[in-house]
C-alpha cells in the first residue's frame, strides 16, 4: 500500500468561496505582514479594517494572554464581567444607551435590522417592518443583509429575496423621502460606503435622513461596521455630522482582529428588546472582550484620534500629488481619516495585484477603487514608504497606446 500522506492535494478541501492572492502569511508586526518565504509586506488592509492597532499589538497580546489563561467561554446564561465594562464604556464615549454583544459584521447589521423592527412591534406599530437602504451598500452575507443591501452579484442564485426592505439611489434625498410609507420602520445606510468604494454620506445627507427619520417616527440605524471604532478620525463616522442615530452596528475594528461585533441601540430603539428575544452563543464572550477593551484602551487614549485624523490628512495630500503625478493611472482619493480610496483610471484588481508584488497591501471596492487602510497606528514613515511603492507602480504601469501613465 502506498503512504499518500504527503502527496499533493488533487483539490482543495476548502469550499471555493474565496479568490486568493497566491500568499501565506506567517506573522504579523505593527503595520507589517512577513510570509512564509519571508517577504515584507506594508499592511495597508488591515484584513478589510480589522487589525486597527496593527499586528501583535503589545497591548492587545498581555490582555489577551492574561484572558486566555484565565478564562474563555461561559456563554450568555451567566454575567460576564468584561460584557458590562465594554458596554458601559461604548455607552459613555457614545449617543449608545446599552449594548449587544455578537461575533461579525453582518451579525451586528442582522441584529440592528430586528430590533428596528421589534421596536416599532413592541411600540403599537408592529405594521412598520420594512427599511430602506441606499445603492451601493454592503451590509454582510446572511439573507437579510443581502437584501438590505440588494447587490444582484452577492443575492443571484440564493432563492427569493428576505422581504421587506426598499432600495433607493445613494444620497438623493427625493428619492428617500418617496420610498417611506406606512410600513416603514428604519432607514439603514453606512456613513461611508467601504464595499462599495469609499463613497461618503455627505454630513448634509446624514442630517436630512436624522430629520426625515424624526417627522416620520422612523429609526435612523447606521452601518459602522467598517467605519466605526476611530477609522476616520472619530471613534464614530456619524459625529462628523453631529446627530445621533438610534441604532449602530459594530465590528471589524472593534476586536482589532479578534471576531466581535456590537449591536448599539440608544435610548428609544433599546426597547425593543428583552430576554429571550435575540441572542448567540459566543457573543461578548470573556475573550472577545478581553479583545475589544483592550482595543478601547488605546483608542480612547487622549489624542489618539487627533493623530488618527492628522495621519490621515497627510495620506490623503500625498495620494493627491500621486494624482497629479499619474493621471491615467489615479484618479481620485476620497473618504476620511484612514478611511481612503483611491478611485484608479486602470483596472483596480491589476493594481492591488502590482502593489502587492511592489509590497503594499490594498483591498479593492466597488467604482474601480482601491481601499487604503492602514492601521491607525501607522507612522508617517510607513506612509511615506506606502506613498513611494503607490508611486513606483504607477510609474512602471504599461504605457497604453497614445496613454500616459
Ligand atoms: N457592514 C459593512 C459596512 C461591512 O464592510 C461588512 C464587511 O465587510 C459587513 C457589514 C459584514 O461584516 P462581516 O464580514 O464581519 O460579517
Amino acid at each position: 500500500m502506498t503512504d499518500t500522506k504527503d502527496a499533493a492535494p488533487t483539490h482543495s478541501p476548502l469550499l471555493p468561496t474565496y479568490a486568493r492572492y497566491p500568499v501565506t502569511m506567517d506573522r504579523g508586526e505593527g503595520c507589517w505582514l512577513i510570509a512564509t518565504d519571508g517577504r515584507r509586506y506594508l499592511d495597508f488592509g488591515t484584513g478589510i479594517a480589522v487589525t486597527a492597532l496593527g499586528h501583535a499589538h503589545p497591548h492587545l497580546v498581555e490582555k489577551l494572554t492574561e484572558q486566555v489563561a484565565k478564562l474563555w467561554h461561559t456563554s450568555n446564561l451567566y454575567h460576564i464581567p468584561g460584557q458590562e465594562r465594554l458596554a458601559q464604556r461604548l455607552v459613555d464615549s457614545s449617543f449608545a444607551y446599552q449594548a449587544f454583544f455578537c461575533n461579525s459584521g453582518m451579525e451586528a447589521m442582522e441584529g440592528s435590522i430586528k430590533l428596528a423592527r421589534r421596536y416599532h412591534a413592541v411600540t403599537g406599530n408592529p405594521q412598520k417592518y420594512r427599511i430602506i437602504t441606499v445603492e451601493g451598500a454592503f451590509h454582510g452575507r446572511s439573507l437579510a443583509t443581502l437584501a438590505a443591501a440588494n447587490n444582484p452579484k452577492y443575492l443571484k442564485g440564493f432563492g427569493p429575496k428576505v422581504d421587506g426592505f426598499d432600495n433607493v439611489p445613494f444620497a438623493n434625498m427625493n428619492a428617500l423621502r418617496a420610498a417611506i410609507s406606512d410600513e416603514t420602520a428604519a432607514i439603514l445606510l453606512e456613513p461611508v460606503q467601504g464595499e462599495g468604494g469609499i463613497r461618503a454620506a455627505s454630513l448634509d445627507y446624514l442630517r436630512q435622513i436624522r430629520t426625515a427619520c424624526d417627522e416620520f417616527g422612523l429609526l435612523m440605524v447606521l452601518d459602522e461596521v467598517q467605519s466605526g471604532m476611530g477609522r476616520t478620525g472619530k471613534l464614530w463616522a456619524h459625529e462628523w455630522a453631529g446627530i445621533e442615530p438610534d441604532i449602530v452596528g459594530s465590528a471589524k475594528g472593534l476586536g482589532g482582529g479578534f471576531p466581535v461585533g456590537a449591536v448599539l441601540a440608544g435610548e428609544k430603539a433599546a426597547q425593543g428588546f428583552e430576554p429571550g428575544v435575540h441572542g448567540t452563543t459566543f457573543g461578548g464572550n470573556p475573550l472577545a472582550m478581553a479583545a475589544a477593551n483592550a482595543v478601547l484602551d488605546v483608542i480612547l487614549e487622549p489624542g489618539f484620534l487627533a493623530a488618527v485624523e492628522q495621519k490621515g490628512a497627510l495620506l490623503t495630500q500625498g495620494l493627491e500629488k500621486l494624482i497629479a503625478r499619474h493621471p491615467g493611472i489615479y484618479e481620485a482619493v476620497r473618504g476620511a481619516g484612514l478611511l481612503l480610496g483611491l478611485k484608479c483610471v486602470v483596472p483596480n484588481g491589476e493594481v492591488a495585484t502590482a502593489l502587492l508584488h511592489a509590497g503594499l497591501l490594498v483591498v479593492p471596492a466597488a467604482e474601480n477603487v482601491i481601499r487604503i487602510l492602514p492601521p491607525l497606528i501607522v507612522s508617517e514613515a510607513e506612509i511615506a514608504i506606502a506613498l513611494d511603492i503607490l508611486d513606483k507602480v504607477a510609474a512602471g504601469w504599461p504605457k497604453a497606446e497614445g496613454g500616459k501613465a
